[in-house]
C-alpha cells in the first residue's frame, strides 16, 4: 500500500476487525443503513433498474456511501445495479492502486477515469488563487460523461446531514441565500439524476464507522488546496451548538423539510402582493401568537423494510 495512505497499524486493523463483530458496531451500521434506506424512499432516490453510479474520492463519506448501497442492495425488494466510480486527477501524490485493489477486494464493479485536470487547474489558474470552481467544473463534466458512457441513471454522491447545513448557512451568511444542498437533483442539461443517500446520515456517525472499517483513506489535500475559511468557521459554529445544545442540529435538519413559504419573506415563492380575505395560509394566521416549536420526527422509510 502506498505510504500516502492513512495507514492503518496491525494494531488498529485487528482491533477494528474485533469492533466489526461488536453489537455497538453492528447497531451503527445499521443505524447508518436505515438512514439510508429513508432517504432514498423519501426522495425516491432509486427504482427498480436503475445503474447507480457512486462517486467514491476515498474518503471516509464515500467508502461509507458505497458500504451502506451495497448491504442494502442485498436486501432491497428492488434490482439495480452498482459502479463504483473514481476520477484520478493526477493530483501528486496520488495513490493509483488503493482504489481499484479496494474495489477488487470488495468484488463492486467499478470504473477509474485518468484525467490531469491537476495540471489543466494549475496552468489556468494564477498562484494564490483559489482552484477550486475550476476543478470542480473540470470534475463534474468529467463524471456526466462517464454515467453516460456507463449507462448510469443515477449519480450518487457522499455528502452527509452536516455538509448539507454547513452549505446552508454559508449560503445565509455569505451568499444572502436561504439554499442547501438538494438530496435530489437534475443536472442543468437535464441528463442526469445526482442522489446524495447520506443526506440523513450525520459525519460523527460516519466517522466512527469509517474507523471501525478500517477504509483505506486517501488524503483530501492532495491538491494543495486549504479547506475553505467560511466553511470552516461554519463547522466550528454548528459543533459547538451541538455540544452546547443538544437536538439542536436534529431541529435544524428536520426544517430543511418543513420550509413555509408564506412565512418568509420571498415574493418568488408566495405571493404576497395578491394577499387578500382569500389568501389561504399554510400555517394557519400566527400572527399574534407565541410560536409553538416541537422537532417533527423522522419518518420511516418503506423500500428497504429491513434496513
Ligand atoms: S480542494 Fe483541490 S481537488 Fe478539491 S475542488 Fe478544490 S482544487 Fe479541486
Amino acid at each position: 500500500m502506498s505510504p500516502i495512505v492513512t495507514t492503518v497499524s496491525a494494531t488498529h486493523a485487528a482491533d477494528s476487525a474485533e469492533h466489526r463483530h461488536s453489537n455497538t458496531f453492528l447497531r451503527l451500521k445499521k443505524k447508518l443503513e436505515r438512514n439510508v434506506g429513508e432517504a432514498i424512499g423519501d426522495y425516491n432516490m432509486i427504482g427498480d433498474g436503475d445503474t447507480v453510479m457512486v462517486c467514491i474520492s476515498g474518503g471516509k463519506d464515500s467508502y461509507t456511501l458505497l458500504s451502506c448501497l451495497l448491504a442494502l442492495r442485498e436486501r432491497a425488494p428492488v434490482d439495480f445495479r452498482i459502479v463504483a466510480m473514481n476520477l484520478d486527477q493526477k493530483q501528486p501524490g496520488f495513490p493509483d492502486d488503493v482504489l481499484p485493489a479496494y474495489f477488487e477486494s470488495i468484488g463492486v464493479e467499478y470504473r477509474i477515469v485518468a484525467e490531469d485536470t491537476y495540471s489543466i487547474v494549475k496552468d489556468k489558474i494564477p498562484e494564490g488563487k483559489t482552484t477550486c470552481s475550476l476543478c470542480s467544473r473540470l470534475r463534474r463534466g468529467i463524471i456526466y460523461r462517464t454515467a453516460r458512457e456507463i449507462g448510469a441513471t443515477r449519480i450518487a454522491l457522499g455528502h452527509h446531514r452536516d455538509d448539507m447545513l454547513e452549505t446552508l448557512f454559508l449560503n445565509m451568511f455569505f451568499g444572502g441565500k436561504i439554499k442547501a444542498m438538494p438530496p435530489k437533483l437534475v443536472s442543468d442539461d437535464g441528463q442526469h439524476v445526482v442522489i446524495r443517500p447520506l443526506a440523513y446520515c450525520t459525519e460523527a456517525d460516519i466517522t466512527r464507522f469509517a474507523r471501525t472499517m478500517a477504509f483505506p483513506i486517501i488524503p483530501c489535500n492532495l491538491c494543495g488546496s486549504q479547506e475553505n475559511a467560511q466553511r470552516k468557521q461554519i463547522k466550528a459554529m454548528l459543533q459547538s451548538w451541538a455540544r452546547e445544545f443538544p437536538g439542536r442540529i436534529e431541529s435544524l435538519a428536520t426544517a430543511l423539510q418543513n420550509v413555509v413559504p408564506s412565512h418568509l419573506a420571498d415574493r418568488k415563492l408566495f405571493d404576497f402582493v395578491n394577499v387578500d380575505q382569500s389568501t389561504k395560509l399554510d400555517e394557519g394566521d400566527i400572527a399574534f401568537d407565541r410560536e409553538s416549536l416541537p422537532a417533527v420526527p423522522k419518518q420511516i422509510f418503506p423500500l428497504f423494510p429491513d434496513a
